[in-house]
């Protein structure tokens, strides 16, 4: 059976690379190879910046509010096709129905939409100075770069076209090789709502893509999703030509629950947080601190949950809400640090082997698993592990958690369950992160900001103050009396 093999989507349509390059997607939960994508040569590197400069002239010549209304045509198109986009997030990341059905194409949507709001709504500033004046413009920045992970594809093309779009810019965005069909739907869905071609161009590729995307010196800025030590990369590369960068790197993410806190609550959160999309979110809490008095009711609650109501296998089916980790080679990495947390002395709750469901035996599928008995310098608890591992670690005194909680050079994230209020507030105050929950875990609506302290990010997205991320201040003087001079 013949595969289709999709090319790069440049001013508005698709365009044939000239090497003839392509690479091949597996659909995480089959090994099958689904499609193939063309590569971006140099013809399509050339081609997408000359593009992504016309479209950036056409697009910033539109007033604000013509183009909130575009991007609300894109954000109901996204809505109307839901299902159809939602199944291509599915069969290219292997994440279950049940989650992209109803999280990922919604998430993107409201992003656009919460942007293509503010869009007209941006506005300087004046000032008188003696009898003159000065007043700002928030200028597009022009041609933005965005690179994106494999965890979120489609939302993450959102989270940064949104914003940028909104702002007047032009993009150029490389999904991850792994899953490159989402960005491709969004830039067919812009030009259906009336983006102008060559606003929203995607280039399909590995790491070189990247790296030629973040030293190229006709783009702005950059805005990345992805690891740590990628991110540092994309920095490096984008100092050489002074770009602005954003970057949403990964997280090593406390959560503490005291014993006060309502336990199954903390349950929920605790398995929210490492279990959905089979543990691949970035903020996810894979330091769980419980207070000795809850923990052994923590775990116990924990362990029967995790055995009895999680069910893994083919992601289409609705039933099911473990899915496919993205490749072999992940997984691999994943029971690698499942292997080194045994051999560091850790106690497996439960889990700990790759699964091989009935109905999708070829997925690349680990089971749910829980650590007891860590300790704070094991590598399970230091390093992301980007899958579904938990680490549980028990706590007696409030400084003291507080102290382990930031002992890392990451700090994405955070959460705390107490039913004390002024404990929730002092205590998260103190957490070196730069996305909180007090009683509640992973909720990102796109009116927060988001983003990481420390190495875990720079920047932000969503909320009001990405806009200024898309945006140069031009100050403008005006001189109302005649010059002194002493010449
Ligand atoms: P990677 O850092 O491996 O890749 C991210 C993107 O960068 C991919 O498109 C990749 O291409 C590309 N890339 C790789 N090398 C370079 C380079 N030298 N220059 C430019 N681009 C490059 O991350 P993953 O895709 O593995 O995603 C998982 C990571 O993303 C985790 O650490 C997770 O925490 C983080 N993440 C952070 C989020 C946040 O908002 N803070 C949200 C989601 C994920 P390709 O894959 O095609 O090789």
């Amino acid at each position: 059976m013949t595969t289709p093999v999709y090319e790069n989507f440049i001013n508005g349509h698709f365009l044939k690379n000239q090497t003839g390059d392509t690479f091949a997607v597996k659909n995480p939960a089959t090994d099958e190879v689904i499609y193939h994508v063309e590569i971006a040569d140099e013809f399509i590197q050339n081609a997408a910046i000359e593009s992504a400069k016309q479209g950036f002239a056409a697009w910033s010549a539109m007033t604000p509010i013509e183009r909130s209304r575009i991007l609300l045509k894109a954000v109901a198109i996204l809505r109307e096709r839901n299902d159809e986009l939602a199944k291509v997030e599915v069969l290219d990341t292997g994440k279950p129905w049940q989650e992209a059905e109803c999280v990922d194409v919604e998430t993107g949507a409201d992003v656009i939409e919460y942007f293509a709001g503010l869009a007209p709504a941006q506005v300087g500033q004046q000032q008188m100075v003696g009898n003159d004046f000065y007043y700002t413009r928030k200028e597009p920045l022009g041609v933005c770069a965005g690179i994106g992970a494999w965890n979120y594809p489609l939302q993450i093309a959102c989270w940064k076209s949104g914003p940028a779009l909104a702002a007047g810019n032009a993009v150029i965005f490389k999904p991850s090789e792994e899953t490159p069909l989402g960005a491709i739907k969004l830039a067919e869905i812009f030009i259906e709502a009336g983006v102008p071609a060559g606003v929203f161009n995607v280039v399909q590729g590995a790491a070189e893509v990247g790296q030629w995307l973040t030293a190229n010196p006709n783009i702005e800025k950059v805005s990345f999703t992805g690891e740590v030590g990628t991110g540092k990369k994309v920095m490096a590369s984008a100092a050489g030509s002074l770009k602005d960068v954003t970057m949403e790197l990964g997280g090593k993410s406390p959560l503490l629950v005291f014993d006060d806190a309502d336990v199954s609550q903390a349950v929920s959160a605790a398995m929210l947080g490492n279990f959905y999309t089979q543990g691949e979110i970035c903020t996810n809490c894979t330091r769980i601190y419980v207070h000795k008095n809850v923990y052994q009711q923590f775990i116990d609650e924990l362990k029967t949950r995790t055995e009895q109501n999680i069910i893994a296998g083919d992601p289409m089916d609705p039933e099911v809400n473990l899915g496919a980790l993205i490749s072999k080679k992940h997984q691999e990495l994943v029971l690698g640090y499942i292997d080194k947390g045994i051999q560091e002395g850790a106690t497996l709750l439960t889990g700990g082997k790759a699964l091989s469901p009935a109905s999708a035996p070829n997925g690349y599928f680990v089971e749910p698993t829980v650590f007891v008995d860590c300790k704070d310098d094991m590598t399970i608890v230091k390093e992301e592990i980007f899958g579904p591992v938990m680490s549980v670690l028990v706590f007696d005194d409030e400084d003291d958690v507080i102290q382990r909680a930031n002992d890392t050079h990451l700090g994405l994230a955070a959460g705390v369950f107490t039913k004390d209020i002024q404990r929730a507030h002092r205590v998260i105050h103190q957490l070196q992160a730069g996305i909180c929950w007090i009683n509640s875990y992973g909720n990102s609506p796109a009116e927060m900001p988001v983003g990481g302290y420390k190495q875990s990010g720079i920047g932000r997205e969503n909320g009001i103050e990405t806009l200024d991320h898309y945006t140069q201040t031009k100050s403008i003087y005006v001189g109302m009396s005649n010059i002194e001079s002493p010449f």
